[in-house]
Protein backbone atom coordinates (compact mmCIF):
# COMPACT_ATOMS: atom_id res chain seq x y z
CA UNK A 1 0.00 0.00 0.00
CA UNK A 2 1.77 2.85 -1.15
CA UNK A 3 0.12 5.76 1.18
CA UNK A 4 2.67 8.86 -0.46
CA UNK A 5 1.01 12.18 -1.13
CA UNK A 6 0.83 11.84 -4.94
CA UNK A 7 3.70 14.94 -6.72
CA UNK A 8 0.64 16.77 -7.23
CA UNK A 9 -0.94 17.32 -4.18
CA UNK A 10 2.69 17.61 -2.43
CA UNK A 11 2.98 20.51 -4.29
CA UNK A 12 0.14 21.83 -3.11
CA UNK A 13 0.88 25.78 -2.03
CA UNK A 14 -0.69 26.96 1.36
CA UNK A 15 -3.40 29.12 0.92
CA UNK A 16 -2.79 32.36 1.43
CA UNK A 17 -5.15 33.21 4.31
CA UNK A 18 -6.38 36.72 5.15
CA UNK A 19 -9.57 37.21 8.04
CA UNK A 20 -11.75 39.27 6.40
CA UNK A 21 -15.15 39.53 9.26
CA UNK A 22 -17.03 37.56 6.96
CA UNK A 23 -14.92 34.47 6.18
CA UNK A 24 -17.53 32.14 4.94
CA UNK A 25 -19.05 34.51 2.40
CA UNK A 26 -20.36 32.25 -0.82
CA UNK A 27 -20.48 29.39 1.10
CA UNK A 28 -23.21 27.26 1.89
CA UNK A 29 -23.37 25.65 5.74
CA UNK A 30 -25.73 22.55 6.54
CA UNK A 31 -26.58 22.46 10.83
CA UNK A 32 -28.69 19.47 11.89
CA UNK A 33 -30.74 20.00 15.12
CA UNK A 34 -29.82 24.04 15.03
CA UNK A 35 -33.36 24.53 16.02
CA UNK A 36 -32.12 24.80 19.55
CA UNK A 37 -29.24 25.13 22.05
CA UNK A 38 -25.49 24.76 20.22
CA UNK A 39 -26.97 24.14 16.41
CA UNK A 40 -28.89 27.71 16.57
CA UNK A 41 -25.62 29.47 17.79
CA UNK A 42 -23.47 27.60 15.58
CA UNK A 43 -26.13 28.61 12.57
CA UNK A 44 -25.94 31.81 13.79
CA UNK A 45 -22.27 32.55 14.21
CA UNK A 46 -21.95 31.12 10.62
CA UNK A 47 -24.35 33.03 9.02
CA UNK A 48 -22.44 36.20 10.71
CA UNK A 49 -19.83 35.17 9.39
CA UNK A 50 -21.70 35.31 5.82
CA UNK A 51 -22.35 31.87 5.20
CA UNK A 52 -25.90 31.06 3.63
CA UNK A 53 -27.50 28.81 6.73
CA UNK A 54 -29.45 25.31 6.06
CA UNK A 55 -31.36 25.12 9.38
CA UNK A 56 -32.37 21.30 10.00
CA UNK A 57 -35.20 20.08 12.63
CA UNK A 58 -36.62 16.81 12.79
CA UNK A 59 -39.92 17.54 15.47
CA UNK A 60 -40.52 21.57 16.11
CA UNK A 61 -40.17 23.53 13.01
CA UNK A 62 -41.39 26.62 15.12
CA UNK A 63 -37.82 26.81 16.96
CA UNK A 64 -35.88 26.10 13.39
CA UNK A 65 -38.38 29.21 11.94
CA UNK A 66 -37.26 30.93 15.02
CA UNK A 67 -33.27 30.46 14.21
CA UNK A 68 -34.20 31.17 11.05
CA UNK A 69 -35.99 34.43 11.79
CA UNK A 70 -32.61 35.76 13.68
CA UNK A 71 -30.45 35.19 11.15
CA UNK A 72 -32.60 37.17 8.14
CA UNK A 73 -32.90 40.35 10.63
CA UNK A 74 -29.33 40.06 10.62
CA UNK A 75 -29.76 40.38 7.37
CA UNK A 76 -28.22 36.71 6.57
CA UNK A 77 -29.61 33.65 4.29
CA UNK A 78 -31.54 30.57 5.79
CA UNK A 79 -33.61 27.89 4.63
CA UNK A 80 -35.54 25.59 6.81
CA UNK A 81 -35.21 21.94 6.15
CA UNK A 82 -37.14 18.75 8.05
CA UNK A 83 -35.19 15.95 8.13
CA UNK A 84 -34.37 12.78 11.24
CA UNK A 85 -30.85 12.74 11.11
CA UNK A 86 -30.85 9.35 11.79
CA UNK A 87 -33.46 8.23 8.91
CA UNK A 88 -31.20 7.49 5.63
CA UNK A 89 -34.58 8.78 2.86
CA UNK A 90 -34.77 11.96 5.34
CA UNK A 91 -31.32 13.15 5.28
CA UNK A 92 -30.64 12.15 1.52
CA UNK A 93 -33.53 14.15 1.39
CA UNK A 94 -32.30 17.06 3.14
CA UNK A 95 -28.95 17.13 0.99
CA UNK A 96 -30.68 17.20 -2.09
CA UNK A 97 -33.38 19.83 -1.10
CA UNK A 98 -30.06 21.80 -0.13
CA UNK A 99 -28.39 21.74 -3.46
CA UNK A 100 -31.23 22.64 -4.91
CA UNK A 101 -32.47 25.43 -3.63
CA UNK A 102 -29.11 26.12 -2.53
CA UNK A 103 -26.70 24.37 -5.31
CA UNK A 104 -24.07 22.64 -3.36
CA UNK A 105 -22.84 22.53 0.74
CA UNK A 106 -19.63 23.79 1.83
CA UNK A 107 -19.88 23.16 5.34
CA UNK A 108 -21.61 20.46 7.55
CA UNK A 109 -22.01 20.41 11.29
CA UNK A 110 -22.97 17.22 12.46
CA UNK A 111 -24.66 18.41 15.57
CA UNK A 112 -28.19 17.03 16.07
CA UNK A 113 -27.70 14.73 19.44
CA UNK A 114 -29.90 13.21 22.07
CA UNK A 115 -29.58 11.82 25.66
CA UNK A 116 -31.44 8.87 27.60
CA UNK A 117 -29.82 8.58 30.71
CA UNK A 118 -30.65 4.95 32.45
CA UNK A 119 -28.53 2.68 34.67
CA UNK A 120 -26.93 -0.24 32.70
CA UNK A 121 -28.93 -3.19 33.53
CA UNK A 122 -31.93 -1.01 33.00
CA UNK A 123 -31.06 -0.13 29.56
CA UNK A 124 -33.55 -1.25 26.97
CA UNK A 125 -32.24 -1.61 23.72
CA UNK A 126 -34.72 0.64 22.44
CA UNK A 127 -32.84 2.91 24.61
CA UNK A 128 -29.17 1.96 23.61
CA UNK A 129 -30.40 1.70 19.74
CA UNK A 130 -31.77 5.71 19.62
CA UNK A 131 -28.81 7.10 21.04
CA UNK A 132 -26.55 5.37 18.92
CA UNK A 133 -29.10 5.92 15.81
CA UNK A 134 -29.53 9.93 16.24
CA UNK A 135 -25.88 10.43 17.77
CA UNK A 136 -23.47 8.16 15.75
CA UNK A 137 -25.38 6.50 12.80
CA UNK A 138 -26.57 10.11 11.60
CA UNK A 139 -23.42 11.48 11.78
CA UNK A 140 -22.95 8.82 9.52
CA UNK A 141 -25.24 9.44 7.00
CA UNK A 142 -25.10 13.49 6.92
CA UNK A 143 -21.32 12.88 6.41
CA UNK A 144 -21.54 10.24 3.54
CA UNK A 145 -24.21 13.01 2.05
CA UNK A 146 -21.48 15.66 2.23
CA UNK A 147 -18.41 14.02 1.17
CA UNK A 148 -20.17 12.59 -2.00
CA UNK A 149 -21.00 16.45 -2.85
CA UNK A 150 -17.68 17.62 -1.96
CA UNK A 151 -16.09 15.07 -4.40
CA UNK A 152 -18.76 15.72 -6.87
CA UNK A 153 -17.97 19.30 -6.95
CA UNK A 154 -14.51 19.87 -5.93
CA UNK A 155 -12.17 22.64 -4.56
CA UNK A 156 -13.40 26.39 -5.70
CA UNK A 157 -10.25 28.05 -4.94
CA UNK A 158 -12.24 31.57 -5.11
CA UNK A 159 -14.53 29.91 -1.90
CA UNK A 160 -12.23 28.20 -0.04
CA UNK A 161 -8.91 26.14 -0.01
CA UNK A 162 -10.96 23.13 0.93
CA UNK A 163 -13.67 20.92 -1.16
CA UNK A 164 -15.24 21.11 2.21
CA UNK A 165 -15.37 21.07 5.73
CA UNK A 166 -17.37 18.69 8.23
CA UNK A 167 -17.45 19.55 11.43
CA UNK A 168 -18.70 16.72 14.35
CA UNK A 169 -20.46 17.83 17.57
CA UNK A 170 -18.88 15.07 20.36
CA UNK A 171 -18.65 15.72 23.78
CA UNK A 172 -15.54 15.53 26.49
CA UNK A 173 -17.33 12.06 26.74
CA UNK A 174 -15.92 10.94 23.69
CA UNK A 175 -12.95 10.37 25.99
CA UNK A 176 -14.55 10.91 29.63
CA UNK A 177 -16.33 7.63 30.89
CA UNK A 178 -19.79 8.74 32.41
CA UNK A 179 -21.96 5.97 34.59
CA UNK A 180 -25.55 5.93 33.87
CA UNK A 181 -25.15 6.85 30.24
CA UNK A 182 -23.19 4.12 28.69
CA UNK A 183 -25.11 4.83 25.37
CA UNK A 184 -23.90 8.46 24.79
CA UNK A 185 -20.29 7.64 25.97
CA UNK A 186 -20.79 5.14 23.46
CA UNK A 187 -22.05 7.12 20.78
CA UNK A 188 -19.74 9.63 21.32
CA UNK A 189 -16.87 7.28 21.36
CA UNK A 190 -17.93 5.97 17.94
CA UNK A 191 -17.76 9.55 16.41
CA UNK A 192 -13.90 9.91 17.41
CA UNK A 193 -13.14 7.34 15.82
CA UNK A 194 -15.49 7.49 12.83
CA UNK A 195 -14.54 11.31 12.51
CA UNK A 196 -10.73 10.47 12.08
CA UNK A 197 -10.91 7.64 9.95
CA UNK A 198 -13.02 9.22 7.42
CA UNK A 199 -10.59 12.54 7.74
CA UNK A 200 -7.79 10.19 7.22
CA UNK A 201 -9.62 8.65 4.16
CA UNK A 202 -11.22 11.98 2.19
CA UNK A 203 -7.97 14.07 3.05
CA UNK A 204 -6.38 13.98 -0.51
CA UNK A 205 -9.77 15.14 -1.42
CA UNK A 206 -9.09 18.07 0.08
CA UNK A 207 -11.60 17.61 2.93
CA UNK A 208 -11.25 18.36 6.53
CA UNK A 209 -13.44 16.37 8.97
CA UNK A 210 -12.55 17.66 12.84
CA UNK A 211 -14.81 17.18 16.16
CA UNK A 212 -15.50 20.23 18.44
CA UNK A 213 -15.86 18.29 21.72
CA UNK A 214 -17.84 20.28 24.61
CA UNK A 215 -17.73 20.82 28.32
CA UNK A 216 -20.68 21.73 30.04
CA UNK A 217 -22.23 24.62 27.85
CA UNK A 218 -25.95 26.06 29.09
CA UNK A 219 -28.27 24.48 27.08
CA UNK A 220 -31.27 22.66 27.68
CA UNK A 221 -29.61 19.08 26.97
CA UNK A 222 -28.14 19.46 30.69
CA UNK A 223 -30.79 21.92 32.34
CA UNK A 224 -30.61 19.96 35.55
CA UNK A 225 -27.22 20.69 36.04
CA UNK A 226 -26.75 24.48 36.14
CA UNK A 227 -30.56 25.58 36.57
CA UNK A 228 -29.97 25.46 40.91
CA UNK A 229 -27.35 26.96 42.19
CA UNK A 230 -26.43 23.84 43.94
CA UNK A 231 -26.40 21.88 40.64
CA UNK A 232 -24.03 24.78 39.50
CA UNK A 233 -21.93 25.02 42.75
CA UNK A 234 -21.55 21.40 41.78
CA UNK A 235 -21.06 21.53 38.32
CA UNK A 236 -17.85 24.36 38.69
CA UNK A 237 -16.38 21.80 41.12
CA UNK A 238 -15.57 19.95 37.36
CA UNK A 239 -14.57 22.88 35.85
CA UNK A 240 -11.69 24.63 36.35
CA UNK A 241 -12.01 27.67 34.36
CA UNK A 242 -14.36 28.43 36.54
CA UNK A 243 -17.69 29.40 34.90
CA UNK A 244 -19.99 27.12 32.66
CA UNK A 245 -19.65 27.31 28.71
CA UNK A 246 -21.92 29.55 26.24
CA UNK A 247 -23.43 28.27 23.30
CA UNK A 248 -21.52 31.73 21.48
CA UNK A 249 -18.33 30.13 22.85
CA UNK A 250 -18.82 26.75 20.26
CA UNK A 251 -20.52 29.03 18.30
CA UNK A 252 -17.03 30.79 17.39
CA UNK A 253 -14.98 27.81 17.51
CA UNK A 254 -17.35 26.51 14.87
CA UNK A 255 -17.32 29.16 12.38
CA UNK A 256 -13.16 29.55 12.72
CA UNK A 257 -12.76 26.06 12.34
CA UNK A 258 -15.34 25.89 9.12
CA UNK A 259 -13.02 28.70 7.81
CA UNK A 260 -9.54 28.89 5.95
CA UNK A 261 -8.18 29.94 9.05
CA UNK A 262 -7.71 26.75 10.71
CA UNK A 263 -7.05 25.14 6.59
CA UNK A 264 -3.97 22.83 8.48
CA UNK A 265 -6.33 21.06 10.43
CA UNK A 266 -8.03 17.95 9.96
CA UNK A 267 -8.79 14.89 11.77
CA UNK A 268 -8.81 16.32 15.36
CA UNK A 269 -10.87 17.06 18.31
CA UNK A 270 -11.27 20.64 19.75
CA UNK A 271 -12.12 20.34 23.27
CA UNK A 272 -13.89 23.32 24.63
CA UNK A 273 -14.47 22.82 28.01
CA UNK A 274 -13.09 25.01 30.45
CA UNK A 275 -10.85 22.66 31.61
CA UNK A 276 -12.91 19.71 32.50
CA UNK A 277 -10.31 16.83 30.47
CA UNK A 278 -7.27 18.35 33.03
CA UNK A 279 -8.44 15.73 35.90
CA UNK A 280 -9.55 18.48 38.12
CA UNK A 281 -9.64 16.32 41.31
CA UNK A 282 -5.76 16.67 41.13
CA UNK A 283 -5.73 20.08 40.98
CA UNK A 284 -4.94 20.61 44.49
CA UNK A 285 -1.66 19.17 43.87
CA UNK A 286 -1.97 16.79 46.80
CA UNK A 287 -1.96 12.88 46.31
P1 LIG B 1 -30.27 20.48 22.43
O1 LIG B 1 -31.16 19.43 22.97
O2 LIG B 1 -30.67 21.91 22.58
O3 LIG B 1 -29.99 20.26 20.88
C1 LIG B 1 -30.07 19.04 20.21
C2 LIG B 1 -30.81 19.29 18.91
O4 LIG B 1 -30.82 18.10 18.14
C3 LIG B 1 -32.27 19.69 19.15
O5 LIG B 1 -32.59 20.82 18.35
C4 LIG B 1 -33.05 18.46 18.71
O6 LIG B 1 -34.35 18.77 18.22
C5 LIG B 1 -32.13 17.95 17.60
N1 LIG B 1 -32.38 16.55 17.27
C6 LIG B 1 -32.56 15.51 18.12
N2 LIG B 1 -32.78 14.38 17.44
C7 LIG B 1 -32.73 14.72 16.12
C8 LIG B 1 -32.86 13.98 14.93
N3 LIG B 1 -33.12 12.66 14.95
N4 LIG B 1 -32.74 14.62 13.75
C9 LIG B 1 -32.49 15.96 13.71
N5 LIG B 1 -32.36 16.71 14.81
C10 LIG B 1 -32.48 16.09 16.01
O7 LIG B 1 -28.85 20.23 23.11
P2 LIG B 1 -27.41 20.80 22.76
O8 LIG B 1 -26.68 20.88 24.02
O9 LIG B 1 -27.50 21.99 21.91
O10 LIG B 1 -26.78 19.58 21.93
C11 LIG B 1 -26.20 19.73 20.66
C12 LIG B 1 -25.04 18.76 20.49
O11 LIG B 1 -24.02 19.11 21.42
C13 LIG B 1 -25.39 17.30 20.80
O12 LIG B 1 -24.75 16.47 19.86
C14 LIG B 1 -24.82 17.09 22.18
O13 LIG B 1 -24.49 15.74 22.42
C15 LIG B 1 -23.58 17.96 22.11
N6 LIG B 1 -23.04 18.35 23.41
C16 LIG B 1 -23.65 19.27 24.21
C17 LIG B 1 -23.08 19.60 25.42
C18 LIG B 1 -23.68 20.63 26.34
O14 LIG B 1 -23.12 20.84 27.43
N7 LIG B 1 -24.75 21.29 25.99
C19 LIG B 1 -21.89 19.00 25.82
C20 LIG B 1 -21.30 18.07 25.00
C21 LIG B 1 -21.87 17.76 23.79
Amino acid sequence: MNNAPSSASASIPPPVVSDPPRRLEKQIALVTGSGSGLGREIAIELARAGAAVVINYAHSAKSAEQTASEIRAEGGRALVVQGDVSREADVQAMFRRTCEECGTVDILVNNAGIEQDVAFDEMTLAQWQKVIDVNLTGQFLCAREAVRQFKRRGVRPEISSAAGKIICISSVHEVIPWAGHVNYCASKGGVMLMMKSLAQEVARDRIRVNSIAPGAIRTDINRHAWETPEAMRQLLTMIPYGRIGEPADVGRLAVWLASDQSDYITGTTIFIDGGMVLYPAFSSGKG
